[in-house]
């Protein structure tokens, strides 16, 4: 799951990066509205995270202009300014959702969540796969009922896969879904990921499409 975080302040969207990396989520992080816009353009992020006090454009604008991009992209609004006109002015400029700050990490959290599951690519929070279960709530995996022990981008990789179970997904697209485009990435990191799953939850859970990418068979 890619998220662009549009946050000018430097402390709040270091920590927000940090906490939303531990939940698995590939983050992006600009502090601009003019940058924010470009990236929706180019980057098609899945959610943005969109403080609305922002440094060059304000929020609900760069919310208009994403909405001219991308009509249905889901977008949650950060603020500091918790009155009924900014929260209605938001929402009426097509946010899906709005959170005043200071807000609680597992809030944040659980608003993205719900978010990820209007996408439909987490339309349960469990993803069952033959013997292979995923929460996406407390990211428990389990094969054959017992508990599986995943470092965190394996199990980004598991759930990209998992919750596209049937499509062939490519090493780019799966990379930006485990990658922020700060990160560095070896060009083997996605290999040695999948090595890593098939010795866990056996050779042929993970199919290989040759010259394609990679896909799970559904369920
Ligand atoms: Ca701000």
């Amino acid at each position: 799951m890619q998220l662009l975080l549009v946050e000018d302040d430097p402390a709040l969207a270091s920590g927000l990066q940090r906490a939303l990396q531990n939940e698995g989520f590939a983050v992006n992080h600009v502090a601009s509205g003019q940058h924010a816009v470009s990236i929706v353009n180019t980057e098609a992020p899945d959610i943005v995270i969109l403080d609305l006090g922002l440094p060059d454009i304000d929020g609900i604008e760069v919310l208009k202009q994403i909405r001219k991009i991308h009509a249905s992209l889901p977008v949650l609004l950060l603020t500091a300014r918790d009155t009924l006109d900014d929260k209605v002015a938001g929402l009426d400029s097509g946010a899906d959702d709005y959170l005043a700050k200071p807000f609680d990490m597992p809030e944040l959290l659980a608003r993205l969540r719900v978010l990820e599951r209007r996408l439909g690519t987490a339309l349960s929070n469990e993803i069952s796969i033959g013997k292979v279960s995923l929460s996406t709530d407390s990211h428990h995996v389990t094969s054959d009922g017992e508990e599986m022990e995943l470092s965190k981008r394996e199990y980004m990789l598991l759930k990209a896969l998992m919750e596209n179970a049937g499509k062939v997904q490519t090493r780019n697209a799966l990379e930006s879904k485990l990658y922020g485009w700060e990160d560095e990435i070896a060009s083997n990191a996605l290999e040695v990921h999948i090595h890593n799953l098939r010795k866990k939850f056996g050779a042929d859970f993970i199919k290989t499409v040759r010259g394609v990418g990679y896909t799970v068979k559904k369920a």
